[in-house]
């Protein structure tokens, strides 16, 4: 058996454990990460974030070419996806973001061992490696970032072979012409605007009263009005809980769920997926050897510099339950580093995380929303529509608009939600305003280039400005 010793081991090699990795291994120590999966990247890289954008960017091409007559252009034909070749390019992308991973693991210093790691005791690691034997991995530090995974439903059915789960959905093997999503959530959105642009009959059972109820609800109702318009083939039905799953024969299943009113209600669908969120990934480590107790929801519980409550094991990223998202990941990651190399006086100030969903439109958040104003008396909500750019206009989209949170006292912005053409790209600016604490006066004031949906943002700071002097800060 190796017996191999470092400064820093990693368990997992995605945004939780990687950036804080290579951070460490720049300033002199030791570090080893553990992965088990094909290289490193994590469930964004392999299950998650980037496989589903490369088909969703399909998807949305495929839309497009049936609007090509609005921008005059004619012969054109319509689109039909091609699943092979849309694998491939998903493979092939995969496949280039692993080398650059490998990459900049190799000029930082690390050393990469493909294997499953597990608690032997606080300082000590087993590791399965890929080839079969075994190593022991001595650390000072150890960053456990293992992620998470799917959650399941403790329902009948749930766990039936061929029931989906996200990953599953990703594989893109096959187009059924019917599919039942369990959940209404951000993975539900997604898949629903990809499978029903693909041509399936997708149906969303979302147990609570609203779609996407994180999100600001007139939010929501933007989308849910797109699906509408452009007849996407999504149905949304809210206040169903899912009782039952069950297989009818290949590609016949049945979902039983209790409907708003409390009846019992059956839908058929040629495939189920289910989309009820995902849980530490905590059930392969031994985390009582480490000294460790997880926290109700099988998290790890850490404090401000994601330490846990053993001070040199740090847990970054979906494992400690707190922000499911890979950017939130490689922030906690990067302050686990910092503090690890003792860089931290004081606990870093609250992360200001944003968040996409990358449906059609797409919908962009960030701190506070409409909701919050009940409980703000001082806050002030501004809106400013799509309708009213340039940029959106030559593009053809002016589904949406931009909406800011804002002190009327001091005039800084509280929260900015974006839902339409670009809401991704347009909420760095928002975030930005929002980590350094400025002023609707200080977006206002910042010259925006002309043509460019970032003006939704300037414009939406004006309107905001010419509500109040507050505003100028
Ligand atoms: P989610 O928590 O966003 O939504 C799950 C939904 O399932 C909830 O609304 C819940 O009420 C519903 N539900 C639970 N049990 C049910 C039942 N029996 N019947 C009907 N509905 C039920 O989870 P998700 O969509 O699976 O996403 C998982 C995680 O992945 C999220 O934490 C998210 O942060 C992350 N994610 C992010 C992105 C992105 O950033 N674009 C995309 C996909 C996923």
């Amino acid at each position: 058996m190796n017996a191999l010793a470092c400064d820093v081991v990693t368990i997992g090699g995605g945004p939780g454990a990687t950036p804080g990795a290579e951070l460490l291994a720049r300033s002199g120590r030791r570090v080893i990460v553990v992965e088990q999966g094909e290289g490193l990247g994590g469930t964004c890289l392999f299950q998650g974030c980037i496989p589903s954008k490369i088909y969703l960017e399909t998807a949305r091409r495929l839309r497009e070419l049936g609007q090509a007559h609005r921008f005059g252009i004619v012969g054109t034909v319509a689109g039909r996806p091609d699943l092979a070749a849309l694998r491939r390019r998903k493979a092939d992308i995969l496949a280039a973001r692993v080398r650059g991973a490998h990459e900049a693991a190799r000029r930082a210093g690390l050393t990469v061992l493909r294997g499953t790691a597990d608690f032997l005791d606080p300082h000590e690691l087993t590791v399965r490696l890929a080839g079969g034997e075994d190593a022991r991995v001595t650390a000072k530090t150890v960053i456990c970032a293992p992620g998470s995974r799917p959650a399941g439903l403790a329902i009948p059915g749930a766990d039936l072979e061929g029931v989906w789960s996200s990953a599953d959905a990703l594989e893109l093997r096959e187009v059924p012409t019917s599919l039942v999503i369990v959940g209404g959530g951000y993975i539900a959105c997604e898949l629903a605007t990809l499978y029903g642009t693909l041509g399936t009959r997708v149906r969303i059972l979302e147990a609570l009263p609203r779609l996407l109820s994180s999100e600001d609800p007139g939010v929501v109702e933007v989308l849910v009005g797109k699906w509408a318009e452009e007849e996407l083939p999504v149905e949304v039905v809210v206040g169903a809980r899912v009782e039952r799953i069950a297989s009818l024969g290949a590609h016949t299943w049945s979902v039983t769920y209790r409907d708003a009113a409390g009846e019992e209600a059956m839908v058929p669908a040629a495939r189920v997926l289910l989309a009820v969120g995902r849980s530490p990934n905590t059930s392969g480590i031994s985390f009582q050897r480490a000294g460790i107790e997880l926290g109700p929801r099988g998290e790890v519980p850490v404090n401000d510099v994601f330490q846990t409550r053993v001070p040199h094991i740090y847990a970054p990223g979906d494992v400690n339950g707190r922000v499911m998202l890979a950017h939130a990941a490689t922030w906690q990651s990067l302050v686990a580093a910092r503090h690890i190399l003792g860089q931290l006086t004081e606990p870093p100030p609250p992360a200001v995380v944003p968040h996409v969903i990358f449906t059609d439109p797409e919908i962009a958040a960030v701190g506070a929303d409409s909701r919050d104003l009940a409980t703000h008396p001082g806050w002030r909500l501004t809106r400013w529509p799509y309708a009213g750019d340039a940029r959106a206009r030559i593009v053809g989209d002016l589904t949406g608009f931009a909406q800011m949170v804002w002190d009327a006292g001091t005039g800084r912005v509280q929260g900015v939600q974006v839902v339409g053409h670009d809401a991704g790209e347009l909420i760095a600016e928002a975030t930005h305003a929002i980590t350094h604490e400025e002023t609707v006066g200080s977006i206002a004031q910042t010259i925006h280039a002309h043509p460019t949906m970032n003006e939704v943002i300037s414009e939406l700071a004006a309107a905001a400005l010419s509500e109040g002097p507050q505003g100028a800060g």
